[in-house]
């Protein structure tokens, strides 16, 4: 094989822009090779790329003869460049082809393919997570990164227009933000670090300087889960807000989840339709009830659960059904969220924390934090942890102004807008326990 097989050819046009308009012109399609048939007097295959297709036809009697040993030789999915002629026929999709002049195999898929990108063989996800590389090009997994990408984008703009600054937090860190049992050590030339499990400790301080800051970037879990929406490394999409309490973040998750369903339902139709997900977008204001209703809409339909403990799962999917669509659960037990949560000033038990579910699926987590070193401190203690580890923040708070925020998960954000029951399959390259390749 070649080193330079582009050389100096460059594509004039993407598939789709080929049309019986252009006929007679010459042009250069790249892509991959799909479908390919001998009918006898003629041999054609499809030429795929990222807008969709056009049918490349050699028919024998004109066509010469190397050039249709080449097309013999291609394999599904190996990558080509095609410099050939327009036509208009009738008969092939679109009613238009190209009768190729050269044909250039930039790489030669081998075969038998681990998986058929086409999808007529089913094959199981871990079995599609292996060859990843081609399972991506299967259009239901280019329609959710597709969604993804367009949440992510609604997103952003969102956030901009309300005078938000993006940042970047540090990934590699000293401290948990949670509790110590859930981090991934790494080793830091002669000490221990870990992977950062939450941007939260640092979008806290930054608020005393830039007031309204949010960052999408990874979070590191090692927990041991095994479950389809868990992983152990995630992309959340974070905020944190100066002067402004869990009332106000709400609203603006809120408004920014509504946003995101609205602007996929709007702008990716086509790709809602290659995956046969039916979009609803959920009806604002979201239902906001508190963690005591909720125990309460539990019992009564038959499932307790005890005061202070977290909704295990079967809870919340009840509550889903319950509820439906996206709701919030507000004011929690103090004891059961993180030790930066502010504790409410009439009943100290209860905390501004906020969880965003989609039916039963929980999204993002928020609250008022505590700005107060002293309160920090104290929490810190009562939750068992030592403040001295935590020393180079609590420096780092001082003079804090008030402040809430949130945390919002977009690998589960994607399930939910594209209709998947599996997060692996809206993230590239998932790590889970078992999965750290490729
Ligand atoms: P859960 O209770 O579902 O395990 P959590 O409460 O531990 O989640 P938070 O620390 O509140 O998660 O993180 C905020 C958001 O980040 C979550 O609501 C979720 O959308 C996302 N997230 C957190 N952990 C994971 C994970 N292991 N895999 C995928 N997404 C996650
Ligand atoms: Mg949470």
């Amino acid at each position: 094989m070649k080193l330079d097989e582009l050389g100096n050819l460059r594509r004039t046009n993407l598939s789709t822009q080929i049309t019986p308009k252009l006929a007679g012109k010459e042009v250069v399609v790249m892509g991959r090779v799909g479908d390919a048939r001998d009918l006898g007097g003629i041999k054609f295959f499809i030429l795929s790329d990222i807008a969709g297709a056009v049918q490349i036809t050699a028919p024998k009697a004109k066509t010469d003869k190397k050039l249709l040993a080449k097309i013999d030789e291609l394999t599904k999915e190996s990558s080509v460049a095609v410099k050939g002629k327009v036509v208009a026929a009738k008969q092939a999709p679109r009613g238009v082809e190209v009768l190729p002049l050269e044909i250039r195999v930039l790489n030669l898929a081998s075969t038998p393919l681990p998986l058929d990108p086409r999808g007529r063989v089913k094959a199981n996800l871990d079995t599609r997570l292996d060859a990843r590389g081609l399972d991506l090009r299967r259009s239901e997994s280019l329609a959710i990164f597709k969604i993804r990408h367009q949440a992510l984008q609604a997103i952003r703009e969102h956030l901009l227009s309300q005078d938000f600054i993006e940042v970047q937090t540090p990934k590699i860190v000293a401290t948990a933000t949670e509790s110590g049992a859930a981090l991934f050590p790494v080793s830091y030339f002669d000490r221990e670090a870990f992977l950062s499990q939450s941007p939260q400790l640092y979008k806290e301080v930054l608020t005393g300087a830039f007031e309204r800051v949010f960052e999408v970037g990874p979070i590191f879990r090692a927990e041991e889960h095994d479950t389809p929406r868990h992983l152990n490394e995630a992309t959340s999409i974070d905020i944190e807000v100066a002067y402004a309490t869990a009332d106000d973040v709400m609203d603006i998750l809120e408004e920014l989840v509504y946003r995101a369903f609205n602007e996929v339902k709007k702008k990716c139709a086509e790709e809602l339709k290659v995956l046969g997900h039916k979009l609803e977008v959920p009806k604002k204001p979201f239902p906001r009830l508190t963690y005591d209703e909720a125990l309460k809409r539990l019992e009564r339909a038959g499932l307790k659960v005890p005061w202070g403990e977290d909704l295990p799962t079967p809870a919340e999917k009840k509550l889903g059904e319950l509820v439906g669509g996206a709701y919030f659960v507000v004011d929690w037990p103090t004891a059961i969220k993180p030790f930066y949560i502010l504790p409410k000033k009439d009943n100290p038990k209860l905390c501004a924390a906020f969880d965003l579910m989609f039916k039963g699926l929980e999204l993002a987590s928020g609250g008022t934090r505590v700005h107060q070193k002293e309160l920090l401190v104290k929490q810190l203690k009562q939750k068992g942890l030592n403040p001295e580890s935590f020393e180079s923040h609590l420096k780092n708070m001082m003079a804090v102004p008030p402040h809430a925020g949130w945390g919002l998960g977009l690998d589960r954000l994607t399930m939910v807008l594209t209709g998947v029951d599996n997060v692996r399959e809206c993230v590239l390259f998932p790590r889970d326990r078992k999965r750290l390749t490729p």
